[in-house]
């Protein structure tokens, strides 16, 4: 990170309160953890470690000042947060996310089970699955830096929506190829789930079925967040 993105930063959150840069989050990651009560996994392998301030007691709280005399929060707040929540460990914008939303509800369906399926199918989401990254957020510097292809030609938009037949694979060349292998060893299959088919040898993988609800990694009251982007 360079000199002027930090004094940029400083200003953002001096200026406005949040740690922000042209729309984008550039705080902590794990701020956003503490503050959704729940491990988002946002770090990659640090997130597994005792380094996590969510396996530590002292750390293990809302950030801010005096957030544990902050109660439960009125019902506005509770959907509200399980939105945010969400949309943190997918890593999108409002703008997507409502996006996304519209997209559900015109589907044939449960609307909520439609909406995770919609960010589960995201590129990132599968790239990060498969194993090729760390997180979601490496994934999606992976994809824009054209290492991954889809169907065999490279895919430069994280926010690729994946289909049954689909079959991902990496750019042909022997620095995307140590990347992926290094991140593979690291972190092995540990997020793989059936509707994916990896072949680790080859470093391709087929998308065998679409995802489903339970297919998504962390709790999620999926009619709170209809609640809250109906309004
Ligand atoms: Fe930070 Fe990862 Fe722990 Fe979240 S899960 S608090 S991102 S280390």
């Amino acid at each position: 990170m360079g000199v002027g993105r930090e004094k940029n930063d400083e200003f953002s959150y001096r200026s406005t309160g949040v740690y922000q840069s042209m729309g984008r989050y550039t705080g902590p990651s794990c701020r956003l953890c503490r503050r959704e009560g729940i491990k988002l996994m946002l770090k990659g392998a640090r997130c597994e470690t005792a380094k996590c301030p969510m396996e530590r007691q002292w750390r293990n709280f809302p950030p801010g000042q005096h957030s544990w005399r902050r109660g439960r929060g009125s019902e506005y707040r509770l959907r509200l947060r399980e939105k945010q929540k969400v949309k943190r460990y997918y890593g999108v914008f409002e703008k997507q996310f409502r996006r996304y939303y519209r997209q559900a509800e015109r589907g044939r369906g449960n609307t909520g089970s439609l909406l995770l399926r919609i960010l589960e199918s995201r590129l990132d989401n599968v790239v990060h699955k498969l194993g090729f990254a760390a997180s979601r957020a490496v994934g999606r510097q992976m994809i824009s830096h054209g290492h991954i292809h889809v169907n065999g030609r490279r895919v430069s938009v994280p926010s690729y929506l994946v289909k049954v037949g689909d079959r991902i694979s990496v750019k042909d060349s022997e620095k995307t190829k140590k990347l992926i292998q290094a991140a593979l060893e690291e972190f092995g299959d540990r997020n793989l789930q059936s509707w994916l088919n990896l072949d680790k040898t080859k470093l391709e993988a087929e998308i065998v079925a679409s995802p489903t609800r339970d297919d998504v990694m962390i709790p999620v009251e999926e009619q709170l967040i209809i609640e809250f982007c109906s309004q």
